[in-house]
């Protein structure tokens, strides 16, 4: 085959021994990139790797060599006319690759006109000794998809221009994909980057400009002053969007998720979404929403709804957002997976999300980073985002590029993954609307995340109260006089004939008479019936609604068999094989059953009564310390075996993911899950407690809250490792007192589990208990091998948890002279050093449950100690940490009346914990003995 090409080609093209130049030079540009040349060159050299043992990447004088060696044997004659229309040719060549490089550089993408750029020499046809002499002759186009082989110069230099240096500039020369640039080329060098829209289109998109603009003027207008963070300026997002559900319905897309900070929500809520504009302006006259204990900022809100496309109805979700800028892009990615994963669709056909993002934000915020790092994994894939930049130029008050970023481009990160970026002038629509259909095309054939920077500017300040000329005096003298999006578009229509004056003036009252009416102003709104998920079941409960809670002994022994068995040909690690071996034995009752095993015995409940379980962490599949072992790695070909994905056919997912090393991405995304999907138990695991910390942001303003102030329920349970086992300041607390603080409203379960069977109840009272609030879990770490953190299989049949652990020794109590209340890992310390000191006048009764408190519980336990006067709380962190502060209430109201409580803990400090393992060894011994010692 290739020697067959290579005779073809050596007889029809312009090889000849003194062309040896042009071939190097054409072989430069297809290393350079391979679709700068033609098919039939790109062919040869594609063959290259097999051709007589000469690869890509050998030396440029081989490859000369080699073809100066087959034009010999051709006996090629010298053709020197030739010779000079061949570099000129190689020159043309040259000349399009620098345009499909470097045009978006000299594109006209600001609509103020203020960018300074220099003139891009590369891109001027004597860069490449040509000249206007040229213009009139014919050059071969090479790849150039303009439909045509050949060109002469000047047509082929305008349609360059227009193609990269109109009103996109395209960014994708860094794609190392041929099919993927091919596929880009094609779209827009077919039409030069100008689409030819009919007029039903044309219309759609100047209604979108009408409403973005109409609504901030009409708001501007009633309520004055009001901070709104208005769209304009960057008017065109609203007819994008609309173009990117069009497509996406038309595609057969059936859910669209969309995530935004503020700037221009309310106009997307409205023109965009289809919320009333009528409960709009309720909410700017200060109505409050009775059923949400805080309530939001009127920016803030998500909203539901559903588009008619040509394609069908497509469900739409604006996700709620904090005001924490890019946060909530992997919160919308995490909850396309969840709808993707309940649609059975892993190529991302059925949902897709866009994120919407600021110019200062997308370059300035990290999680931006680990959103793209994320977004080809296996655990955060959702087959590529919809990206939209709404460049209007200034981060608050920043507008210096050299303050903002030290990149070209605010997208340049979007390059890490080679996303395509296609920069837009927002003053030019129907280049939007291009642009926005070949991104869904793009996105939906790649599976890609792509990238639109809607290069536009903001025509007040900050919001409406700001002065913006106290910073950018220049830029808002002349933002003053130009003209607002609608006006230029419906002048270019006029211009065109689509329309009249009259026409658009008539398109403008009525906008503003379904304004008037308080009225949806989107003709694609419908109500919804397109999303898959029904969250009734969930609503209303307390935290003691009866579940179905006890599992027969016979059934854990049936799944136990399960969890423990493996085909013959996996060959699980030595000691891997040692832990299953262990747990078969547990579970024939020969040992009580260690942490791992009843955690991996939750799983398999769920999964087997048709749960799904998701778990992601750093370590997951085989657990930071070793204990999980979800995931069996056979040792003689690596590949892997999960038994928790064999439990029983038609059983419930179980997926589990080792995590990119991420925190405040990952958390978010997993947030995103559980409050997309109430059906599945979404577990994040903390590979060390601490870590959490980088996720904090996610912590307060979505896990802690989102329910009270946007009435979305979330079941995520996060797996905290936490206890003080002298490892450092880093590796010992998940700062607890941190989740303690949050606690208010029964937002959310903060426990502390200190037996296997309490994990096991714990994990399935999350999933099968129809409440769907955050759990946040200190999890252990000495106690996954404690031999006395072991239990029964009948403990576990029991089915409940238990928020609260009395005494369980054989200690009277009416001997009791005090009892020492703790959580976690320091109960075995404190039990230990009693039983060894045969103490009978300490009774220890455990808190599994910090938060909601459970009085209720505790009252009976304290029944027993009524007589006791000394009450003492225990606790291994230092003492403004851990829950000694922010519980302390609950445990004096818990005391009887009179009695005391005292503190035994280490003494407050700035790090968590010390950092030399005798001197926490000394500290631990102190507290016990502090706990247990009368005085
Ligand atoms: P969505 O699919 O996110 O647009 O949600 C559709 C509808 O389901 C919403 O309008 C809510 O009524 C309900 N819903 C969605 N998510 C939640 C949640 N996390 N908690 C409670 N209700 C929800």
């Amino acid at each position: 085959m290739h020697e067959g090409v290579m005779q073809t080609w050596l007889e029809s093209s312009h090889l000849s021994a003194n062309s040896m130049v042009y071939v190097e030079q054409m072989y430069e540009l297809y290393l350079d990139d391979p679709t700068s040349v033609s098919d039939e060159w790109r062919e040869i050299f594609d063959h290259l790797p097999k051709v007589e043992g000469v690869s890509v990447e050998t030396k440029h004088s081989e490859v000369r060599d080699l073809f100066a060696q087959l034009a010999k044997t051709k006996d090629r004659t010298v053709v020197s006319a030739a010779d000079e229309a061949d570099a000129k040719q190689v020159k043309v060549l040259q000349l399009i690759n620098a345009f499909r490089f470097r045009g978006h550089q000299n594109a006209n993408l600001d609509p103020l006109g203020l960018w300074q750029r220099e003139k891009v020499r590369e891109l001027t046809l004597e860069h490449h000794e040509l000249s206007d002499v040229d213009k009139s002759k014919e050059f071969n186009v090479g790849s150039f998809a303009i439909g045509k082989d050949k060109m002469p110069l000047g047509e082929l230099f305008d349609a360059l221009t227009q193609t990269y240096c109109g009103s996109i500039g395209a960014e994708y020369m860094h794609i190392t994909d041929t099919d993927e640039k091919r596929w880009i080329q094609n779209r827009l060098e077919s039409i030069k980057s100008t689409p030819q829209f009919d007029t039903k289109i044309k219309k759609r998109i100047l209604k979108g400009l009408v409403a973005a603009d109409g609504l901030e003027k009409y708001l501007g207008a009633k309520f004055p002053g009001a901070k709104r963070f208005s769209l304009e300026g960057g008017d065109a997002l609203v007819p994008m969007i609309k173009e990117i559900i069009h497509s996406a319905g038309t595609s057969g897309q059936k859910e669209v998720v969309i995530g935004m900070a503020h700037r221009g929500r309310l106009n997307v809520l409205v023109n965009v979404l289809g919320k009333k504009s009528g409960e709009l302006f309720e909410e700017f006259g200060g109505k409050v929403d009775p059923s949400l204990l805080a309530g939001d900022v009127k920016y803030h809100q998500g909203y539901s709804s559903d588009f008619a496309t040509e394609g069908g109805n497509v469900h739409l979700a604006l996700a709620f957002n904090p005001s924490h800028l890019e946060i909530v892009n992997p919160v919308v990615m995490g909850s396309v997976r969840a709808r993707l994963d309940r649609r059975d669709c892993d190529t991302g056909s059925k949902a897709l999300p866009i994120t919407i993002h600021g110019d200062s934000a997308i370059a300035g915020q990290g999680v931006v980073q680990e959103t793209f790092n994320m977004s080809q994994t296996r655990a955060y894939k959702v087959g590529g985002t919809v990206r939209i930049v709404v460049n209007n130029q200034v981060g608050f008050t920043t507008s210096n590029q050299e303050d903002t970023r030290s990149t070209e481009y605010c997208t340049d990160i979007a390059k890490m993954v080679q996303a395509p970026i296609f920069h837009v002038n927002a003053d030019d629509p129907e280049a939007v609307a291009l642009v926005s259909q070949i991104a869904v095309d793009y996105r939906n054939t790649f599976r890609r995340d792509v990238v639109i920077d809607l290069v536009c500017y903001r025509r007040h300040g900050h919001n409406e109260a700001d002065e913006p000329n106290a910073t950018q005096p220049l830029m808002y003298q002349k933002i003053k006089k130009h003209p607002v999006p609608r006006q230029l578009y419906i002048d270019r229509l006029v211009k065109e004939g689509v329309l009249s004056d009259d026409e658009a003036k008539t398109l403008m009252d009525e906008y503003r008479a379904i304004l008037d009416q308080g009225e949806c102003t989107v003709e694609e709104w419908r109500p919804m019936t397109e999303h898959s998920v029904d969250w009734s079941p969930y609503l209303g409960h307390d935290w003691d609604i009866e579940y179905d809670k006890a599992v027969a002994v016979e059934k854990l022994k049936e799944l136990g068999d399960k969890i423990t068995t493996y085909p013959d040909h996996v060959k699980p690690h030595s000691r891997v094989k040692k832990q299953y071996d262990e747990r078969v034995k547990m579970l024939n009752g020969e040992k009580l059953l260690d942490w791992g095993t009843a955690e991996t015995l939750a799983y398999a409940d769920l999964v087997e009564r048709g749960t799904n379980v998701r778990l992601t962490g750093q370590d997951s599949g085989r657990g930071t310390f070793f204990h999980r072992h979800a995931v069996i790695h056979s040792q003689d070909d690596a590949a892997t075996y999960t038994p928790l994905e064999n439990i029983k056919e038609g059983q419930g997912r179980f997926e589990i993911y080792d995590a990119v090393l991420s925190e405040v991405g990952v958390l978010a995304f997993e947030y995103g899950y559980a409050t997309a999907e109430p059906d599945s138990l979404v577990i994040w695991e903390a590979q060390f407690g601490d870590f959490a910390n980088v996720a904090q942001v996610v912590i307060d303003q979505f896990i802690s809250s989102g329910e009270q102030k946007w009435g979305r329920l979330c079941g995520l349970t996060m797996l905290l490792p936490h206890g003080y086992e002298g490892q450092g300041p880093e590796h010992s607390s998940a700062r607890l007192e941190r989740f303690l603080q949050l606690c208010a409203d029964h937002n959310m379960q903060v426990c502390v589990p200190s037996t296997p069977a309490q994990v096991f109840n714990m994990i399935r009272r999350q999933a099968i208990r129809p409440m769907r609030r955050p759990l946040v879990v200190m999890t252990p770490k000495s106690l996954l091998r404690h031999p006395l953190a072991v239990s029964s299989l009948e403990e576990l049949a029991e089915g409940t948890y238990h928020n609260v652990i009395d005494e369980i020794d054989d200690i009277e109590a009416k001997d009791v002279k005090r009892v020492v209340f703790c959580s976690g890992k320091v109960y075995y310390d404190l039990l230990d050093k009693r039983r060894k000191d045969e103490q009978t006048d300490v009774a220890i009764v455990r808190v599994e449950q910090l938060y909601p408190f459970p009085h209720a519980e505790m009252d009976k336990v304290i029944e027993k100690y009524k007589h006791v006067k000394d009450f003492v709380w225990c606790q291994e962190e230092p003492q403004n940490q851990g829950a000694w502060y922010c519980s302390q209430h609950h445990f004096w109201n818990s005391i009887p009346t009179g009695a005391n409580l005292t503190y035994a803990g280490r003494k407050a400090s700035a790090s968590p914990a010390v950092g030399y393992a005798s001197v926490h060894a000394k500290e631990q011994q102190a507290l016990v003995n502090d706990a247990l010692t009368i005085k």
